[in-house]
């Protein structure tokens, strides 16, 4: 299986040396050059195993260049019992037709953990097979989740550091927490007196600056990411769509070949877009309905076909979806539209701030895609509504996509998987609100409260956090960002 850019003008090339540049040079993402087709009997195959089975048979469909039972090894490590307790992706039933696909069990309690359990395994395995004898520096800038599930994924992992910036005022305090008392000997965090952008813009011109980049490789290190635009953590969030499947296939909710919907609340497009490539591999999904927030640019998208990013940013409850620049988008673009229109939609995007699809292109994206939204209001009630009628808590993303699903089944009455990406306990100061509660006090109130008044149990990583010790408080300006990286060669 050979790896070619979006953009159509870079050479190809394998599974391995994709996931360690993350980036084609051309400026696009790396996409296989043929997606790896699920006949019937794999389907039912794949229903047997359990789910780092699952995980290792469907990554290996599309890294062929790796070793299948290093890769089995891998997932069995990735997805065990210690990372994920009570299972990697559990199904959880709503109503009649309605589930609930947890991905909010990994050691951060967001989904991001899917993916950045498995991908530094995979991103180790390619720094061996591409022959490279430095380390792997990985610079991250995060506004909240990102940062802490590559921390945890990251840490301790042969031939590879890892250094997060985030910004100072810009995440939760549970958040801050979380990565300030990060463990392991090969990261760090540190802080930016600035907003999410100014950390973003900060790494991004650390990885163009040729000084910079001279500097950290002579001394042993080589740059590389570990944002979404990776296809080491777009592969692995298939696995979790073909899974979901397979267990209602086997409880007999589904029968062979019958379609199943999914919703997802998108931001960057990465997770909603994994779930394309599960169909296009031949899994039988109708429908894919994309949840956004009130920063609502997708759902615009799908309707018009026209994408605008020159619009109000807006601040949510639902942060990890607050994005105005969906990326992997990008992908869904190049299997629609081919190379040589997804580049020059994005040279647009870029000079512009807008592009527009044809009509038949924005046909075919319909065909799968449905675009809703929910804004603050539509969202706190979703929670609270849905904590009435089955007891069932959900975070504000889930809550989001929550409303969405609704809003689709009103007219369709086929089995729905809602995909819920956090732990509520996460965001527990306004899903606290949402189910009617209130709470005084520090930053952990709110979960106790929340506890004592649902009786849904604290996620353990979230409930030792306060007696953890802090390791990183450091406090820089933007500026000093480069300085700061450079450290890692005294
Ligand atoms: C990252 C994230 C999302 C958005 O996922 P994309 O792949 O960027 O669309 C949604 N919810 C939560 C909790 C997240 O952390």
């Amino acid at each position: 299986m050979k790896y070619c850019s979006t953009r159509g003008n870079s050479e190809l090339v394998s599974g391995a040396y994709a996931i360690k540049k993350g980036i084609a040079p051309d400026g696009g993402l790396y996409m296989p050059t043929e997606i790896p087709k699920l006949t019937e009997d794999d389907i039912k195959a794949l229903c047997e195993m359990d789910y780092a089975h699952r995980a290792a048979d469907i990554l290996y469909r599309f890294l062929d260049d790796y070793n299948k039972d290093e890769l089995l090894a891998d997932c069995i490590e990735a997805y065990s019992e210690k990372n994920f307790p009570g299972g990697a992706a559990p199904l959880h039933q709503l109503d009649e037709g309605g589930y609930v696909l947890e991905l909010f069990h990994g050691p951060t309690c967001a989904f991001k953990d899917m993916a950045l359990q498995i991908m530094p395994r995979l991103l180790s395995r390619a720094l061996k097979m591409t022959g490279e004898e430095k380390t792997a520096l990985i610079l991250v800038a995060t506004s909240g989740d990102t940062g802490k599930a590559a921390l945890e994924g990251y840490r301790d992992v042969p031939g590879i550091a890892i250094k997060v910036f985030y910004p100072v005022h810009g995440v939760s305090k549970v958040q801050k927490l979380q990565m300030a008392t990060q463990e392991g000997e090969n990261v760090s965090v540190c802080a930016i007196e600035g907003n999410f952008d100014d950390a973003q813009n900060g790494v991004k011109k650390i990885f163009s600056d040729a000084e910079i980049n001279k500097k950290l490789n002579d001394g042993g290190y080589i740059l590389t990411s570990a944002n979404s635009i990776n296809w080491g953590r777009l592969a692995p969030q298939v696995v979790y769509y073909v899974s979901a499947y397979c267990d209602l296939l086997k409880e007999g909710v589904l029968k062979s070949g019958e379609v199943l919907n999914f919703t997802v609340p998108t931001g960057n497009f990465g997770n909603i877009f994994a779930a394309y490539i599960a169909k296009q591999m031949g899994l039988p999904i109708g429908k894919l309905i994309c949840a956004s927030n009130r920063n609502n640019i997708l759902s615009d998208f799908l309707t018009t076909g026209v994408y605008d990013r020159r619009r109000k940013f807006f601040q949510t409850m639902s942060p990890s979806m607050d994005i105005l620049i969906s990326s992997n988008l990008e992908r869904l673009l190049y299997l629609i539209c081919g190379a040589e229109k997804t580049a020059e939609y994005m040279a647009r995007l870029n000079s512009t701030g807008k592009y527009k699809i044809e009509l038949d292109e924005l046909n075919k994206i319909k065909e799968t895609f449905v675009g809703y939204y929910a804004n603050e209001a539509h969202t706190m009630d979703e929670i609270g509504f849905v904590y009435d009628k089955v007891k069932y808590l959900s975070d504000t993303h889930t809550g989001v996509a929550l409303y969405c699903a609704s809003k689709f089944r009103y007219y369709n009455d086929e089995n729905m998987v809602t995909v819920s990406t956090a732990s509520p306990y996460k965001f527990a100061k306004d899903v606290l609100a949402a189910v009617g509660g209130e709470a005084d006090g520090d930053e952990f109130a709110p979960l106790y409260e929340l506890n004592k008044l649902t009786g849904v149990e604290i996620p353990a990583p979230l409930a030792t956090l306060k007696d953890k010790t802090v390791r990183f408080t450091n406090v820089i300006s933007p500026d000093e960002m480069a300085e700061e990286t450079l450290k890692i060669l005294s």
